[in-house]
């Protein structure tokens, strides 16, 4: 068995980041507006960059510790046990290399304008690659690993009905609201066994889908029956059920600030199996 590497491996750094935050503690959860100079002798390797709309981003994490194995994601919830730092995406790992995928905004000569990424300024840059349509994995598993602030919860399930839908409509809010609601009393969204009838918009249901990852079948998890006169979620695990009817006519600016009870009539039920 082979057990030493035949070649030195010395990464170059291709670019430099340029963004607003300098400090890693004060990076928001969903990162933020960053430019990406790309060093004048690889300019020509960006050649139809602008093609793609999604771009993953290595970068070189400088600043982080690269002796620890284990790791809590206390930025999600420092409660939690800890993990290993491969099954993490903590900056903590023996080669601290961030993998990101953003959005290109745009590509201005050797700079490119991405949102959305979480590492600081004069990070060097690795390795630019474009985000494929076949990338996707629609229903992935994963620990689930719950956040121990509403806020952090909120943005996660944000970005995540965004990913999906990719637009902020008033039904995106919504969603959110009614995610964080079902979190709190029915568990993870992703579990096999929480299933949703959504009866409303198609954005809605759609957001609801990109929150929960359920699909129409294997396992058949979620169904949907578009109408314009309601928005109502029927939620069922086990035999808990909760319907949940969002109050007609709500300005789309306070959806995000109202309290459950202003934006849901809800009721429970226990289903009784004979
Ligand atoms: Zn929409």
């Amino acid at each position: 068995m082979i057990n030493t590497i035949p070649v030195a491996i010395k990464p170059k750094p291709i670019g430099v980041v340029r963004s607003p935050i300098s400090n890693r503690d004060i990076m928001p959860p969903s990162g933020e507006m960053a430019k990406i100079l790309v060093f004048p002798e690889y300019a020509r390797a960006l050649k139809r960059i602008e093609e793609y709309s999604h771009l993953w981003v290595l970068a070189w994490l400088h600043q982080a510790e690269r002796e620890v194995l284990t790791a809590v994601p206390s930025k999600v919830n420092p409660t939690v046990p800890s993990f290993g730092v491969f099954a993490l995406r903590s900056p903590s790992r023996p080669n601290p290399i961030a993998l990101s995928l953003v959005p290109l905004i745009k590509r201005e000569g050797d700079c490119l304008e991405v949102k959305g990424l979480d590492v600081i300024d004069g990070t060097p840059v690795l390795d630019i690659k474009p985000y494929f349509e076949h990338d996707t994995v629609f229903s992935p598993c994963s620990p689930y690993i719950p956040a121990r602030k509403k806020e952090t919860m909120t943005q996660a399930l944000w970005g995540q009905a965004l990913n999906h839908h990719g637009e902020e409509c008033t039904d995106l809010k919504l969603a959110v609201r009614m995610g964080l609601f079902i979190e709190e009393r029915l568990g993870y969204l992703k579990n096999p066994e929480l299933k949703l009838k959504v009866i409303g918009s198609p954005c809605l249901a759609d957001c609801l889908q990109g929150l929960t990852r359920a699909r129409l079948a294997n396992p058949p998890r979620f169904a949907y029956q578009e109408d314009p006169e309601v928005k109502k979620v029927i939620w069922t695990k086990g035999q808990e059920i909760i319907f949940m009817t969002v109050v007609p006519k709500l300005h789309s600016k306070e959806i995000m600030t109202l309290a459950d009870e202003e934006l849901f009539t809800v009721q429970k039920r226990i289903s009784i199996v004979r």
